[in-house]
């Protein structure tokens, strides 16, 4: 007998994606519930065909097999590319002109975990697209038909789609850690056809992720990474989260640059062609890069973070460039404004090759503000979004300055920090940056008395780090 109705364990429908601990709240039934629902949505909307991808993760294909079963059963046709990073998956969808997409991905999470990542047309299946799946399941409200599907090897395309954009220049020597992540697929068949010299990381796909956790997020998963370029005297290096839609590097001298220290590098050099362009960062993202946009005749645009918020927001404005401080950049002057960290990454190498400076000389010639990292703290799910609300209410009470756009974002003499809830976790998130050390310290005091008075403990250390 077919199954008529689905439920998810609630705590897997998140804000961006489906995500669980696989054999615990995912299972190979809720990968044929998705496809089926979303098969339905799909053809509700008009669609025949998507686009199906899953990374190297030990339980993937099962799951993916699962999902096109799902798909094929709602009378979905499926374009199956096999293994991916999730930016392939991206590229499938506008080659292949799908009605849509699914990438089965854990991300940078541990090998236990995986989930789904979702595209509606070209544009991001999330929040409440997510929760209506979910209930959409729940009652069995399903179409019914016999899709087929067609294997298609896409690699080729998406290497030269990537390549088009790659401009002549000096040689370069490069280190690029894939991280034993999806990006393996396809890091060959990009950077055998650069010029120059370029030393693969931990280049085979493996879902236990034997060298480091896929995530460039924490400084410790750089860290071979730093040794490989001080070792082989490499120009700069490369690093990528699991699915290949976060970019990390470091420079000549081992040093990291986070993601708003290099979207600065990405606005200089988009500016040029698209003057007086909007350009979209995160609430996280350092002021240096809000006034490196206006200094270099751009009009910055603070956002909330969420990689779907963001990338839905620059398709609305027409924005060339938008990026978070996690890693997660879209470029759309010449490309389509999705998420992909190797397009990131020969971006970057465009801007070396033809230039005079080092990357380490570029980022000594930023202006130098000290800044925690990003804080994150446990908070529960119920409270998160009461604290950040009672701490603005008490700022606006004193008459402080603020942005609102995402939690409170609060300007001093000293700087400025941030305190946001979370979407994705039960945690709270907190960043503040100053001219000084001593200024610094201002901020953490500030922050921290504003926790106390709604009942949290910011702790000493609150850990710095991902998703
Ligand atoms: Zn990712």
């Amino acid at each position: 007998m077919s199954q008529t109705a689905h439920r998810f364990d609630p705590s897997i429908l998140r804000e961006y994606d489906i995500r669980g601990v696989v054999g615990d709240t995912v299972h190979a039934a809720d990968a044929r519930a998705i496809g089926r629902t979303f098969g339905t949505l799909v053809r509700r909307q008009g669609g025949k065909r998507v686009a199906l991808g899953y990374d190297g993760r030990l339980s993937s294909p099962e799951l993916a097999a699962a999902c096109v079963e799902g798909l094929t059963a709602s009378g979905l046709d499926v374009v199956n590319i096999g293994m991916a990073a999730t930016p392939m998956l991206y590229f499938a969808v506008y080659h292949f002109d799908t009605d849509g997409g699914i990438m089965i991905t854990g991300s940078h999470n541990p090998p236990d975990y995986n989930g789904f990542k979702m595209m509606m047309g070209k544009k991001s299946f999330f929040g409440a697209d997510i929760q209506t799946l979910g209930a959409m399941a729940g009652k069995g409200d399903w179409e019914s038909g016999q899709g087929k599907v067609a294997k298609e090897n896409v690699l080729a395309d998406y290497a030269a789609r990537l390549l088009k954009d790659v401009k002549p220049g000096k040689k370069l020597k490069v280190a690029w850690d894939t991280g034993n992540g999806a990006v393996g697929v396809s890091i060959r068949a990009v950077v055998d056809k650069l010029p120059g010299e370029h030393i693969v990381l931990n280049e085979k796909v493996d879902g236990t992720f034997p060298a480091h956790h896929p995530d460039p997020t924490v400084p410790a998963n750089l860290a071979q990474l730093m040794a490989e370029v001080k070792k082989q005297g490499c120009d700069l290096g490369i690093a990528f989260d699991g699915d290949g839609d976060r970019i990390g590097a470091v420079d000549g001298k081992g040093r990291i640059l986070w993601g708003d220290q290099l979207m600065v590098l990405w606005a200089r050099d988009v500016l040029k062609s698209r003057p007086g362009a909007t350009i979209i960062a995160d609430v996280k993202a350092s002021q240096v890069l809000f006034d490196e946009i206006a200094r270099t005749g751009g009009k910055p645009m603070m956002f909330k973070t969420g990689h779907s918020l963001i990338k839905s927001k620059m398709a609305e404005i027409g924005a060339p460039l938008a990026g978070e401080m996690s890693g997660h950049i879209f470029f759309a002057d010449t490309f389509y404004g999705f998420d992909d960290a190797l397009y990131c990454g020969l971006r970057l190498l465009n801007i070396l090759a033809n230039a005079k400076e080092s990357l380490a000389d570029m980022r000594d010639g930023l202006p130098q503000l000290v800044n925690t990292p990003e804080l994150r703290f446990d908070c529960p799910d119920k409270r998160k979004f009461v604290v950040a609300e009672e701490v603005k209410a008490r700022l606006l009470k004193k008459g402080a300055k603020l942005s609102d756009i995402d939690g409170v974002r609060v300007s001093t003499k000293d700087g400025w920090w941030l305190l946001r809830a979370s979407n994705t976790q039960p945690v709270l998130v907190a960043r503040c940056e100053a001219a000084d050390e001593a200024g610094l310290e201002r901020l953490k005091a500030e922050l921290k008395a504003e926790l106390s008075a709604s009942g949290v403990s910011l702790p000493d250390e609150a850990s710095a780090g991902h998703h």
